[in-house]
């Protein structure tokens, strides 16, 4: 396991504090988690946090500290050692992409797409020779993967894919534009959804990996975002470029389900990405409120401000849990699909509860950029959008309580 093998370097400069009480105290966790966890405060705290600000306001992706994280094993947590990558477990991943994300949204989402959207599907579906290609070498963090399958005329209805992909003889043709594709600009390698037979709508989606650069595909322009700009967004546009045969993913029709399955455990990293928001959201309040006087005391004293905080760590806290369930479930191999739709809803919205009340907290502190928490309120928004809404969340959480309670 890469990663472990780091853990000798990186325990010798831990310093275990105060810092580390929030999960750690959880004594149901194995040592080996423990120590990704620790591992994964340090290197945030000593590389991440000091460049998110930075990164942010000027759109840079944090290509160096990317590359740190592929040597640490960030960049394939859960994928198998056999194909090169750390050969942890959900949970595991749960817990570093929160602790990354706390350090800095931005690279918290570069790592998300790599390792569950682009590197998760070709694990799951891919052949020897796509997984020697296509995984072996995008686990260090040199080259990182993305994830095509939104369109501009379709998000949450993902069914409705327009980009075709014709078969002409040892090649796939294909014709379409995907939009708001994460880690797009710096990606060597991609996911795509194209339908192979329109006429069975969503079931004649089929699932291929393409190169980046390759011809006949071009890059849109850089999204100016809200939040998480240390991350590209951007479109691929796809006139009559070729993807060999080789490379499509499991048979034809199959794109659909295993774009809804990549989603599946994709909604567990952004539900950590949104804890690692609340949890930084959280701390900057209550550093700030124990400093900050008002009328003679410490605001961390006012009553109403307690009130605030107590709110924000019963959020913060009751989604982390239904996150490590459904990472628990998924590590089993037990259903977990609307687990996962419950994790992503509760900690998106316990994100953007906890970064709005941390800029309540800090007052005029907390709407000026000396201070992370208007970041975190910007990084914190996307959390409810991207990998299906949150009222997409709540349709799959009430489609399976339908079923579960034989009501369809
Ligand atoms: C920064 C960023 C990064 C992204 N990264 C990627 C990526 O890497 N790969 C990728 O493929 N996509 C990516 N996306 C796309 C993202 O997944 C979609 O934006 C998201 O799924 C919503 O789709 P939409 O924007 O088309 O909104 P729409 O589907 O048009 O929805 C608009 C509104 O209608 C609501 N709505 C839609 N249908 C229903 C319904 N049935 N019931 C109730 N309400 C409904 C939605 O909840 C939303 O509030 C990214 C988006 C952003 C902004």
């Amino acid at each position: 396991m890469q990663c472990l093998k780091m853990f000798g370097t990186y325990r010798v400069i831990s310093k275990i504090n105060g810092v580390y009480r929030g999960i750690a105290s959880l004594s149901s966790l194995s040592e080996t988690h423990q120590m990704l966890y620790k591992t994964c405060r340090d290197f945030a705290e000593g590389e991440l946090k000091p460049i998110a600000a930075k990164i942010d306001k000027e759109h840079l992706y944090p290509k160096e500290q990317i590359k740190k994280m592929g040597e640490l094993g960030l960049m394939a947590i859960a994928i198998p050692e056999s194909v090169g990558g750390t050969g942890l477990d959900y949970l595991a991943y749960a817990i570093a992409m929160e602790e990354i994300s706390r350090g800095c949204a931005s690279a918290g989402v570069i790592m998300s797409v790599n390792n569950s959207l682009y590197l998760g599907p070709i694990d799951k579906f891919g052949t020897k020779d796509q997984k020697e290609k296509y995984i072996t070498e995008f686990v260090s963090g040199e080259k990182i993967g993305c994830f095509g399958l939104s369109e501009p005329g379709n998000g949450s209805d993902a069914g409705a894919a327009s980009t075709t992909a014709k078969l002409e003889g040892n090649y796939y043709k294909i014709n379409g534009t995907k939009c708001w594709i994460t880690n797009a600009f710096e990606s060597r390698a991609g996911v795509l959804f194209a339908t192979t037979d329109k006429s069975l709508k969503h079931k004649g989606i089929s699932a291929f990996i393409f190169n980046n650069p390759t011809d006949g595909l071009t890059l849109g322009k850089k999204e100016d975002k809200l939040g998480i700009r240390g991350s590209s967004t951007c479109s691929l546009i796809f006139e009559d470029s070729l993807i060999h045969a080789e490379n499509l993913l499991a048979k034809p029709g199959m794109g659909f389900k295993i774009a809804m399955m990549t989603l599946d455990a994709g909604r567990i990293g952004i539900a950590c990405q949104a804890l690692g928001i609340a949890q930084a959201s959280l701390e900057c309040a209550m550093e700030y409120a124990s400093k900050r006087i008002a009328f003679g005391t410490a605001i961390i004293k006012l009553q109403a401000i307690q009130q605030k905080i107590a709110d924000m760590a019963l959020r913060l806290e009751s989604a982390r849990l239904l996150t490590w369930r459904a990472a628990h479930l998924k590590d089993a191999e037990k259903p977990y699909t609307k687990e996962a739709a419950m994790a992503k809803l509760a900690a998106s919205e316990a994100a953007t509860f906890c970064s709005h009340q941390c800029i309540q907290i800090l007052g005029g502190m907390g709407y000026v950029t000396d201070m992370p928490a208007e970041r975190h309120y910007r990084d914190a928004r996307i959390t409810e959008i991207y990998e299906g809404t949150s009222e997409i969340q709540r349709l799959v959480i009430a489609g399976n309580l339908v079923k579960e309670y034989g009501l369809n």
